[in-house]
């Protein structure tokens, strides 16, 4: 598809659906559709965010505190297993809600745990503790990155060669990478191929560390305990490596995954980790043996992005999340998060393969010596 009406289309689907919104806002529909849930006996929203600072936020958290009720997400899944007897929780008739950031982005310490602590609002944040320790770049931000950082012209890769001075070969090198992480077999294999990719391209070794100030790099461990020592984050596991955990060739990596993220994370923060986030999480990118391995490793809970609500009869450990973004209007959350429009596939190009990864002005020369992203790749695999 040509780029210019992939934009185009982009942004008048955007405009529907935002409109859409509004409609069924202010129809009264979401206000309908939030009543029925309270309605329907015990029920857990759970809100799976990624970024934290490339949107309104605050208005988010404004609009979501007010007529939910907002929990820490164990407390809010404990009352969904043991309703509470008595109290002022009870007399709350609002809709048990909870907030999750996957990943553990720099801006979660900068903007989302700073708006939790203003708000008193609590969040938790789903960690990935070898990112933590390393410092390095997330893999599913290196398309973008290995290609305007690239030193050659030209590179081969897979028997394909591409020219780098090409937008199209630009946009080919970054979706190759993606894909080629993402269904890596195992975690050594994904590291060696983009070592060797790195390599390839004449970057050095020392380009995989983001500086300090960029929102998309990991958190550090101070960061998370500071982020904890405010009282409005919680932290959850979310794997050592984030792997996609149903593409690993092996059962005992998978385990490992899973048992060692939690162990790392009790050893830094000091308190037990009771909840899990499947990296990706969508049915497909968990399989039976993190299934296995999430009950095994003693972990009371489990969420995927699996997108709807939780009752008491859900399984604990395939809990259901509704996907939510910083850079929507609050009143797209709002109407999404009471049930009503819209579903989040298909509302940009969030996978990898569609032409959003590829929203390439110029040439990687150009880019190079700009500094100004190859790709939107950021945006177009945000959701892992
Ligand atoms: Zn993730």
């Amino acid at each position: 598809m040509d780029l210019h009406r992939w934009h185009i289309r982009t942004r008048m689907h955007a405009f529907a659906i935002r409109f859409c919104a509004a409609f069924a806002y202010y129809s009264g529909l979401v206000a309908l559709a939030r009543w029925w849930t309270q309605r329907c006996g015990r029920r857990v929203i759970i809100l799976n965010y990624h970024r934290a600072s490339n949107g309104d936020l605050r208005s988010h958290f404004l609009y979501l505190r007010r007529h939910y009720r907002v929990l820490p997400l164990e407390q809010a899944l404990e009352e969904l297993c043991v309703p509470a007897q008595g109290g002022a929780r009870t007399r709350d008739r609002r809709t048990p809600l909870a907030l999750t950031f996957d990943d553990g982005y720099h801006d979660h310490y900068t903007h989302a745990a700073r708006l939790a602590t203003e708000l008193q609002t609590p969040i938790t944040i789903f960690l990935i503790p070898g990112y933590i320790d390393s410092g390095r770049r997330f893999w599913w931000h290196e398309g973008e990155q290995v290609v305007r950082q690239a030193q050659v012209d030209t590179v081969t890769v897979d028997s394909q060669t591409y020219q780098l001075d090409r937008l199209e070969d630009q946009r080919a090198l970054a979706r190759l990478v993606a894909q080629r992480a993402r269904f890596a077999r195992s975690v050594a294999a994904r590291e060696e191929f983009l070592a060797d990719l790195r390599q390839s391209l004449g970057i050095p070794a020392t380009a995989v560390t983001p500086a300090d100030d960029d929102p998309s790099r990991p958190l550090t461990w101070a960061e998370a305990r500071r982020m904890e020592e405010a009282g409005w984050v919680t932290f959850g596991a979310h794997s050592v490596n984030h792997p996609v955990l149903s593409y690993l060739s092996d059962p005992a990596e998978i385990k490992r995954e899973v048992s060692e993220c939690r162990t790392a994370l009790e050893d830094q923060l000091g308190r037990p980790v009771r909840t899990f986030a499947y990296p990706i999480g969508k049915v497909e990118h968990i399989g039976d043996h993190a299934l296995q391995a999430v009950r095994e490793a003693g972990y009371g809970w489990a969420v995927s992005t699996i997108p709807g609500y939780n009752a008491p009869d859900s399984d604990p450990h395939l809990l259901r999340r509704t996907y939510s973004d910083t850079s929507e209007h609050w009143r797209v959350v709002a109407a999404r998060t009471a049930g009503v429009w819209p579903p989040p596939e298909g509302v940009r190009g969030i996978h990898i393969g569609l032409p959003g990864i590829g929203a390439v002005r110029s040439s990687a020369r150009h880019r190079r010596r700009s500094g100004q992203p190859v790709t939107d790749g950021n945006k177009g695999s945000s959701r892992v």
